[in-house]
C-alpha cells in the first residue's frame, strides 16, 4: 500500500527538519522521510555551532538573506522551543597591517549591505574581551549579534515540534527511487513507498544521489571536510566569545569558540574529498588545528584535549545555497546548505514555504500551534540534578558524571515521541557520554538504560 501526502521532505537534517516543521501549520499532509535510524546524522551533526547573522556571507547571495532571516527567526523563537542561544558575540582579528585593509573593507562592504552592528575595534577592546588571546592582534570587527547554540537539540526541536503539530515522521527509510506519478511523485522506501504531490530534496550531503533518483543531472555535490578539536571544559574560562579569521570566499577559516555545552572548540579544516561518508579525522588535520589553538591562545597548551570530531559540509561545484524550484516537476531542490545551514534553517524553511504554498489549493494556517520544549543541555542553565529535589528521584540520580546527566533524563529521552536509535543518537540528545571520560565510565550503564527501554 501506499501512503499518500501533499508534501514530501527528503532528509531530516536541521533544514528538512525546520522545512517540515514549516508545513506543521498548514492543514497539509506532510512526511518527513529520514534514510539513518536518527535525525541529524548527517551534516547537521558535525559543524561549529555559531549562528551567525549572514555579515560575513557573501553580500546580495540568497545564503546570506536566508541566514540574516534564520538569526533573527532564531532569536524569536528558540526560547519558546527551550533552545539555547549564548550571547557570546564574535571578534573577527587580524594580525597584520595588511590583513587590517581586508577587515577595514569587509567592515565597509558589510555596513553597506545593511550589516550595522559589526564595529572596527583596536587590540585594548580585543584584550578586553579575549584576555587570553596571544598579543599583536591589530584590530577586529566585533560583531554582537553572533552567538552559540546547541547543534543537536536543533534540528531534533525542530522534528518534535513538525510531528507534534502532525508531520508524519519515517526514520530508516533512504528514497531509493522516484517515479512521476500523475502530477507528483512515488517514492520507493524499505518501509514501503510515499506518494507525494510534491517533493522536497533535503538530503543534504546525498542531495544529489537524491537528484539523480529524479533525473535531475544539474546538481553537483561537492563535500567538504572539517576537522575540530574539544578542549577539556577546564579551558572554558579562557574564552568568552568567537574568535575567527577574515574569511575568503570558499573558507571561513579556524575558529576558536566556548560551546554551549562548556567546552572551547578550534576548527574547522577544509579539505575536498570525494566520498560524502569520509567523516575521518586525520594527523595532520589535527596537528594543524592544535598548532592554530596554541598560536591563538597560548595558555590552550596546558589544558586537555578531550575529544575530536569531523563534520563534512554539503558543498557544490557554486558559491551559494542551491535552492531550486522545479514548478513543472512538482520537486523542490535544497542542497548546497553548506557552512550555514544551522544559522539559515529557519530562514529557508521560510523561503521554502513560499515557493511551495501558492502551488497548494488548499493550505489553510492552522489556528494555532501545539507549543513544543526540548530540554537545555547548556552549562549555563541550571540542570534537573541541580534543581531542589523532584519528585521523580531519578532526576537525581547521575549517571554520566562527566556531564551530570541523569537517569531520568536519559529515560525521557527514551521516552519521547521521536526517540532515539542509536547510543551515539541519545548521547546527542542528553549528553551522556560526551565528556571528558567519553564514556569510559558510563557506557555500560547508560546501554543497559537504552537497552532497556529500546528493547
Ligand atoms: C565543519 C562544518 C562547520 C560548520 N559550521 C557551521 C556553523 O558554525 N554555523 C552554521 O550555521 N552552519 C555550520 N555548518 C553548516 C551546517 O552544519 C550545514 O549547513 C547543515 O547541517 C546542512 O544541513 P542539511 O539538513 O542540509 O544536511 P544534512 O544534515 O546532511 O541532512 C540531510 C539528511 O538527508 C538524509 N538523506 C540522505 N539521503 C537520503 C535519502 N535517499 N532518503 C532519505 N533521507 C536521506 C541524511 O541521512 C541526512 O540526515 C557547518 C558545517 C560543517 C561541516
Amino acid at each position: 500500500m501506499t501512503d499518500a501526502y501533499d508534501i514530501a521532505v527528503v532528509g531530516a537534517g536541521v533544514v528538512g527538519c525546520a522545512i517540515a516543521r514549516e508545513f506543521s501549520r498548514y492543514e497539509l499532509r506532510t512526511i518527513l522521510i529520514e534514510a539513518r535510524s536518527d535525525l541529524g546524522d548527517g551534516a547537521s551533526k558535525g559543524n561549529s555551532a555559531i549562528l551567525s547573522t549572514g555579515a560575513d556571507t557573501p553580500s546580495g547571495t540568497l545564503e546570506c538573506r536566508l541566514v540574516t532571516r534564520g538569526h533573527a527567526r532564531y532569536l524569536a523563537e528558540a526560547p519558546a522551543l527551550g533552545l539555547p542561544f549564548l550571547a557570546t558575540g564574535s571578534l573577527t582579528v587580524v594580525w597584520n597591517e595588511e590583513e587590517l585593509v581586508r577587515l577595514r573593507a569587509m567592515h565597509d562592504e558589510m555596513h553597506a549591505a545593511g550589516f550595522r552592528t559589526g564595529e572596527l575595534v583596536g587590540p585594548d577592546f580585543i584584550r578586553a574581551k579575549a584576555p587570553h588571546l596571544a598579543p599583536g592582534a591589530v584590530g577586529a570587527i566585533w560583531e554582537p549579534e553572533e552567538g552559540i547554540v546547541d547543534p543537536f537539540s536543533t534540528p531534533y526541536a525542530y522534528a518534535l515540534d513538525a510531528v507534534t503539530n502532525g508531520v508524519a515522521y519515517r526514520a530508516s527509510a533512504p528514497v531509493a527511487s522516484a517515479t512521476r506519478h500523475g502530477g507528483g511523485w512515488i517514492l520507493d522506501t524499505p518501509q514501503g513507498a510515499i506518494s507525494a504531490d510534491i517533493v522536497i530534496n533535503c538530503a543534504g550531503l546525498w542531495a544529489d544521489r537524491v537528484e539523480a533518483l529524479a533525473g535531475y543531472a544539474d546538481f553537483v555535490g561537492r563535500p567538504r571536510r572539517g576537522q575540530f578539536l574539544v578542549y577539556d571544559k577546564s579551558a572554558r574560562p579562557l574564552l568568552d566569545t568567537i574568535v575567527k579569521p577574515v574569511p575568503s570566499p570558499t573558507y571561513r577559516g579556524i575558529l576558536i569558540a566556548p560551546t554551549v555545552f562548556g567546552n572551547i572548540l578550534v576548527g574547522p579544516t577544509a579539505e575536498e574529498i570525494d566520498d560524502p561518508d569520509d567523516w575521518r579525522t586525520t594527523r595532520e588535520g589535527l596537528a594543524t588545528l592544535e598548532a592554530a589553538a596554541h598560536r591563538l591562545i597560548p595558555a590552550l597548551a596546558r589544558h586537555e584535549i578531550t575529544a575530536t570530531y569531523c563534520g563534512v559540509r554539503p558543498g557544490t561545484d557554486r558559491p551559494e545555497y542551491r535552492i531550486i524550484p522545479r514548478p513543472d516537476a512538482n520537486w523542490v531542490t535544497v542542497g548546497g546548505i553548506r557552512s550555514t545551514g544551522l544559522s539559515g534553517a529557519l530562514g529557508i524553511a521560510e523561503h521554502v514555504a513560499g515557493l511551495v504554498l501558492p502551488e497548494m489549493k488548499r493550505a489553510a494556517r492552522k489556528a494555532r500551534a501545539v507549543p513544543v520544549r526540548v530540554p537545555s543541555l547548556c552549562a549555563a542553565d541550571a540542570r534537573p540534578w541541580q534543581a531542589m529535589m523532584p519528585a521523580d528521584r531519578a532526576m537525581h540520580e547521575i549517571v554520566c558524571h562527566c556531564e551530570g546527566v541523569t537517569l531520568g533524563e536519559i529515560r525521557a529521552a527514551m521516552a519521547s515521541p521521536l526517540p532515539p536509535r542509536s547510543l551515539k543518537a541519545l548521547k546527542r540528545r542528553t549528553r551522556a557520554m560526551f565528556g571528558r571520560c567519553q564514556g569510559f565510565h558510563c557506557a555500560a550503564r547508560v546501554q543497559a538504560i537504552f537497552d532497556g527501554a529500546a528493547g
